[in-house]
């Protein structure tokens, strides 16, 4: 068993400025990921929204941020996931799949989430051999071929727009008449003479045997199918918020709530970045959630410090 001030789950930008700042407030610190550091950023080719760069590599954004917070010594333990996460008084007593056991009173959840599954026949089956939900890891198996993108978001709109750098064609497939994706990114992919977007279309089937030949939707009461070598699902996220074994509030779709101070409804426990309910997913409000909650937490530790010694 190993004791922190402070173990923050989740290892993207919200989780490394968090534990950039504790680490900077001199609080022992470990942060903890399943997979390598970067969260989301990982899964972004280019990011150009986050301030002070025009244009950065996500993976080198993740690298930056990972060297930055080591540099002030937090203990990093990337591909170490955690299993589940319970509540003893003030501390929480976080379990790992390996078994060991960290505790703190001082917990930052910052563990993101999941793509969305669609949910279809022939996605899971396929999943892997022309399905996939990561257009910078998988978009170069798919060189010159057709491909069609699920969606109406911002990565929908985005990654569709990375992809046509292999695909010889892109369909944007919604199921609704209007994008929900930022009018900047629209714009670009509708000057993109290999995307097409396909509206009001409800995806029914990814079909294929050993690999994806094609997606079967109905559009305007008409079943339809579109040849394509593969699919890009991009639906949106599932919060990873059921790590938390206590009860913590949150929204309907499991998104955990939190006052100003990113505090959730349990004392000692923050939310941040995008397992949050907010807003907006970016990498701007992930860091700055990290940070209000790093300073949060200090002062809390130091409360409680204060009242041991009375
Ligand atoms: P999102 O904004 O929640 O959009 C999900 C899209 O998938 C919507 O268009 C939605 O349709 C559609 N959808 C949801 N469930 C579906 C289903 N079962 N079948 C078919 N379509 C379905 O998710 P996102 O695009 O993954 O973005 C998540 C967050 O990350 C957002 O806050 C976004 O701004 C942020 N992000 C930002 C950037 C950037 O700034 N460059 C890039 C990527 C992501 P409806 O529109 O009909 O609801």
């Amino acid at each position: 068993m190993s004791e922190y001030d402070v173990v923050i789950v989740g290892g993207g930008p919200a989780g490394l400025a968090a534990a950039l700042y504790t680490a900077r407030l001199n609080l022992k610190t470990v942060i903890l990921d399943r997979g390598p550091l970067g969260g989301q950023l990982l899964n972004t080719e280019l990011v150009e929204d986050y301030p002070g760069f025009d244009s950065i590599l996500g993976s080198e954004l993740a690298m930056k941020m990972g060297e930055h917070a080591r540099r002030f010594g937090v203990d990093v333990r990337d591909f170490e996931p955690v299993k589940e996460i319970e509540v003893e008084g003030d501390t929480k007593i976080i379990r790992l799949e390996t078994g060991e056991e960290l505790r703190t009173s001082a917990l930052i959840m910052a563990a993101g989430g999941l793509p969305r599954y669609l949910e279809v026949p022939g996605e899971k089956e396929l999943a892997g051999r022309g399905v996939s939900y990561c257009a910078v890891c998988d978009g170069a198996f798919f060189k010159g071929q057709e491909l069609a993108v699920i969606g109406g978001g911002d990565a929908a709109v985005e990654e569709g727009e990375f992809l046509t750098r292999y695909a010889s064609k892109v369909y944007v497939v919604h199921r609704r008449s209007e994008l929900r994706a930022q009018p900047i990114l629209v714009d670009r992919a509708r000057a993109n003479p290999k995307i097409e977007f396909i509206f009001d279309a409800h995806v029914k089937e990814i079909a294929g045997d050993q690999k994806v030949h094609s997606i079967r939707y109905e559009q305007h009461g008409e079943n339809k199918e579109l040849r394509v070598g593969g699919v890009f699902i991009f639906i949106g996220f599932v919060p990873n918020s059921s790590l938390l074994k206590v009860h913590v509030d949150h929204d309907a779709a499991g998104y955990l709530l939190t006052d100003r101070n990113m505090q959730t409804s349990v004392e000692g426990i923050w939310a941040v970045g995008d397992v949050r309910a907010q807003l907006t997913k970016q990498i701007a409000t992930a860091v700055g959630d990290g940070t209000t909650a790093a300073v949060a937490a200090s002062q809390y530790i130091s409360a409680l410090k204060d009242s041991a010694r009375a």
